[in-house]
């Protein structure tokens, strides 16, 4: 029998289905399509975790052992339940997924949807790397300026924010990581330079967007400062590139 891994990676899942009630595959299918899989993990070689939300928030665990499927998950249902097949899908998907659903509107929306729901911004980061080599870098960057300031119109002023973790910065950190030398400086200098003074408490911690930065961008960044100075997290930054 192939592992887990394997059967999902060559998108075999079909194979593991069999062993689900057919109506339960529809309707694991239907929330696999509504975007209901709001994280997943494969743990190891058969392993895997996902974070499903139906009438509440599920947690599944699916794994292999001895060559037989087993499904864990925290919903009521008894027996192998629709979010075992909603994750199933999803990971299956992931790499060759429908290229309709994987959208930055789309993502957005899942965003949303995770803020209004617990307050904290959660995403999954494989589908924001496959997002961040779809499109073009600097839909990209627009992207990630719109979520801030939608974040911080909506967010900022509420009570929970204090307790709850909104930052954007991990998606930043992802899209920095994955620019060449020389143009992350610029991006997030970009990023910075859109945003005022409201915004320093939705960008983390710069200290880590900094650790990304090779000797070429911070040269970009003290440059573009000396030009046009910064509002959000200027002193930071200005610290860090050393300029007065
Ligand atoms: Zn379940």
């Amino acid at each position: 029998m192939k592992s887990l891994r394997s059967i999902i990676e060559e998108g075999k899942i079909e194979i593991l289905l069999k062993e689900f009630d057919k109506k339960i595959v529809e309707r694991g299918k239907k929330y696999f399509e509504k975007n209901s899989v709001l994280d997943k993990y494969i743990l190891s070689d058969n392993y895997v975790h996902g974070v499903i939300k139906g009438t509440s928030i599920y947690y599944t665990d699916v794994y292999l052992y001895k060559g037989k499927l087993y499904v864990r998950c925290t919903c009521p249902y008894e027996g192998k339940c629709k979010h075992a097949v909603a994750l199933l899908f999803s990971l299956s998907f992931k790499g060759k997924k429908n290229e309709d659903s994987l959208t930055l509107e789309n993502f957005k929306r899942k965003i949303e949807r995770s803020l209004y729901d617990y307050g904290i911004l959660e995403f999954d980061s494989y589908e924001w790397e496959e997002l961040i080599r779809k499109y073009d870098k600097d839909e990209i960057l627009n992207f990630l300026i719109s979520l801030t300031i939608y974040i911080v119109e909506n967010f900022i002023y509420s009570e929970e924010y204090f307790d709850n973790e909104i930052f954007v910065d991990e998606l930043l950190e992802i899209f920095l990581d994955y620019l060449p030398e020389g143009e992350k400086g610029k991006y997030l200098y970009e990023y910075l330079a859109s945003l005022g003074e409201d915004y320093e408490l939705i960008i983390g911690s710069p200290g880590s967007l900094f650790k990304l930065l090779e000797s070429r961008d911070i040269a970009i960044l003290r440059k573009l400062i000396e030009e046009n100075p910064l509002i959000a997290c200027a002193t930071e930054v200005c610290a860090f590139v050393n300029v007065r």
